[in-house]
């Protein structure tokens, strides 16, 4: 700690001077890299250090989580693995049964890691447009909602949330704020200031800037009950950052302010630049005026917008595609933040459920001259078709409120999953859906399903997930079942069910084809046809066989390479 000044510092010079620490040992401006895993115990029995253990107390952690707390005006920070390590611990210190409020266009790996794990885990998750603060207050469940997350600037649209307001509707329904500040950094935007209650960096991203570390960090305005549930999941789940990193990390932040400041100059010029370009449908950037979010951010954000911003072509995605393989000083590639410029066509990369736009290109604008970044982007430009149809169909918005329920609150979800919903039928207040897809993607996530619709809803009493009825004896029946409801939805995924084995009311079932391997085969079976055939045929016992090593495909690929 800084102890050379007699009064407060600027964050400038703390953040340049790593908070301006001396190693007592060697007087060493920068710190050591400690690899110890294991600290001395004193002849006593006691830890006189305060360390006993890495995971718990790791040395190396001390400089930068003191520097990022001080920055983001916190109580305290925890640094984790990744950003992803982070994020989900704050979703895993959740309980089942909770309900939490995230908004429909976020980092694209973080909604999928929902959809995919915490929703069969018991959470509820509503994805709205949180910048639409109505949508919020809509969503709420006062003491069922616990969190309310929200990214602001949010992947890859940019679109801005009022962290304020949020906060005031998360807090009066008794839930937690979390705000994703990866793009913001503290150098434009301290959301606690604002009432959040937690902030989030992918520390990979601008916080350490040169691209060469994996790194996450939470960020919290009071050590209160939550946030040492947080700090025991880390010590206990140990999604622990390597020393190695901590100390590059410190070494990446200590020229945050000036990295921050030039790529948002940079990336407002950019945005200005090519805001009428005739082959651009638009440029979504929180810096120019005609942004949607463009007054909030103004308020919420100082000394920049970023270094993010995305451009929509005109000439669809082939025009992107086109575009993206034309330049010459950005390069291809995903992650944002680095000194160094990069493109990218979102849309394949996030995979088929993505919201994203398949015209979009997004922009990551580093330190490079920004005259060379906008000849770079003109010369790509070239040609383009200027005139085009957007690739967005115009989606029918349905008049019918159980359908909007479904489309703006349940389907999103559950397309992701692999799984759909159709409505069936709806009699003195019980709503019959069936199911459509994967099981798996469906049953599993019953719970979530008619909470929502009653949430949204209250005049629906039940809610009721159509199971198929079958007939004759019951390995007929449940080969009948197999065939006729639930390999045409596993076929979706390259895979088959096949009845093994039948012996004593036992079944014993096998996963076939490429879909074993796919992340969501083994909760297709035990949290979607597992329960199916249970409710089908209570008389029997299901048994999964499948050698889940044994598959081929993932869910969806996305245009990796060429396998
Ligand atoms: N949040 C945002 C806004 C991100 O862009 C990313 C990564 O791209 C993450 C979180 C996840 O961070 P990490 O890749 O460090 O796990």
């Amino acid at each position: 700690m800084n102890d050379k000044a007699n009064r407060p510092l600027s964050p400038e010079t703390i953040t340049a001077q790593a908070m301006g620490g001396i190693d007592p040992e060697t007087r060493a401006l920068v710190p050591p890299v400690h690899l110890s895993t294991t600290f001395e115990r004193d002849a006593d029995g006691g830890y006189s250090s305060g360390r006993a253990y890495a995971r718990p107390h790791y040395p190396g952690y001390d400089e930068p989580e003191a520097l990022l707390t001080a920055l983001e005006g916190g109580a305290e920070s925890l640094l984790f693995a990744s950003g992803m390590a982070a994020a989900t611990a704050v979703f895993q210190a959740l309980l089942p049964g909770d309900h939490v409020v995230a908004p429909r266009v976020m980092y694209w790996a973080l909604r999928k890691w929902l959809v995919d794990f915490a929703l069969p885990w018991g959470l509820e998750v509503d994805f709205v447009d949180t910048g639409d603060e109505s949508q919020i207050e809509a969503a709420v469940r006062p003491g069922q909602t616990r969190l309310v997350w929200i990214e602001t600037p949010a992947n890859p649209t940019w679109a801005i949330t009022d962290i304020a307001r949020t906060a005031e509707i998360a807090h009066a329904a008794g839930a937690r704020l979390a705000v994703d500040s990866t793009v913001s950094t503290p150098v434009l935007s301290r959301p606690i200031e604002y009432g959040a209650d937690l902030v989030l960096h992918s520390a990979s991203k601008a916080l350490n800037g040169h691209s060469d570390v994996l790194a996450g960090a939470l960020v919290g305005a009071r050590q209160d009950a939550f946030w040492q549930r947080l700090r025991a999941w880390r010590r206990d789940g140990g999604a622990m950052l390597g020393p190695f990193e901590a100390w590059l990390l410190l070494r990446g932040m200590r020229t945050l302010f000036p990295r921050v400041r030039q790529c948002s100059a940079s990336a407002l010029q950019v945005a200005r630049h090519f805001a009428a370009h005739p082959a651009l449908a638009a440029v979504l950037y929180p810096g120019l005026a005609e942004h949607p979010g463009h007054a909030v951010a103004a308020r919420q954000m100082s000394g920049g917008f970023g270094s993010m911003l995305s451009l929509r072509l005109k000439g669809g995605e082939a025009a992107a595609m086109q575009m993206a393989a034309r330049v010459q000083v950005f390069t291809r590639a995903t992650s944002l933040g680095g000194v160094e410029s990069l493109i990218e066509h979102r849309a394949s990369i996030e995979g088929p459920a993505t919201p994203v736009p398949a015209d979009l290109l997004r922009l990551s604008i580093g330190l490079e001259d920004p005259g060379d970044l906008i000849a770079d982007l003109e010369q790509a430009l070239e040609g383009l078709p200027e005139i085009g149809e957007s690739e967005m169909p115009a989606v029918p918005v349905p008049n019918d409120p159980i359908e909007l329920v479904l489309d703006n609150h349940l389907r999103p979800q559950l397309r992701e999953r692999g799984g759909d919903l159709v409505v069936r039928s709806l009699q003195d207040g019980v709503l019959e859906l069936g199911i459509e897809g994967s099981p798996g993607a469906v049953v599993a996530v019953a719970g979530f399903i008619s909470n929502t619709v009653q949430h949204y809803l209250p005049e629906i009493k039940e809610v009721r997930l159509a199971a198929p009825a079958p007939t004759g004896d019951a390995a007929a029946r449940l080969q009948a079942l197999l065939e006729d409801e639930i390999n045409p939805a596993v076929a979706a995924h390259e895979g088959r069910i096949v009845l093994a084995e039948f012996a004593d009311g036992v079944a014993r079932l096998r996963l076939e084809g490429g879909c074993q391997g796919c992340a969501m085969a083994e909760m297709t079976l035990r949290q979607g046809v597992e329960p199916m055939l249970r409710a089908a045929l209570p008389e029997i016992t299901v048994v999964d066989v499948t050698d889940h090593a044994a598959g081929r495909a993932p869910y969806f690929k996305t245009k990796k390479g060429s396998s």
